[in-house]
């Protein structure tokens, strides 16, 4: 399956594309952003990972979670790895929005960065 119909989410507009890997070709698309958008989406697709992490007291215990997110999109298809990487990790009050939470996750050259304020 060479063709594949890919659905452009890179603006509302949500134009249908249909793209061809294999010859670099996309058809459906409005504009030039939707074709370079429809070759990573096919080639190399990546995600934004956002989830939550456990904020702990000095015994470990939870108390509440913290948002955090991807500073960037990284491979589809360590999302499931890098979700358990993240479930593991606790952290401690204060915490600073854009803090990293994990560093360079997986190697993918993108920290996990916390994208709330959890005061003391
Ligand atoms: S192809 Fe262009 S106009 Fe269509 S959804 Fe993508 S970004 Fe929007």
């Amino acid at each position: 399956m060479s063709v594949q119909q890919i659905t452009c989410i890179v603006c509302p507009r949500g134009c249908a594309l249909e793209v061809d890997a294999r010859t670099g070709t996309v058809t459906g698309n409005s504009c030039k952003r939707g074709a370079e958008y429809g070759i990573a989406e096919a080639t190399r697709p990546t995600r934004t990972l956002t989830t939550t992490v456990r904020v702990v007291d000095d015994k470990g215990e939870t108390l509440e979670v913290a948002p955090v997110r991807t500073a960037a999109p990284i491979p589809k298809g360590v999302i499931f790895d890098a979700m358990k990487v993240v479930n593991a990790v606790r952290v401690v009050k204060p915490i600073k929005r854009g803090d990293v939470i994990v560093p360079n996750i997986l190697n993918t050259g993108v920290d996990v960065v916390a994208t709330r304020d959890i005061p003391r």
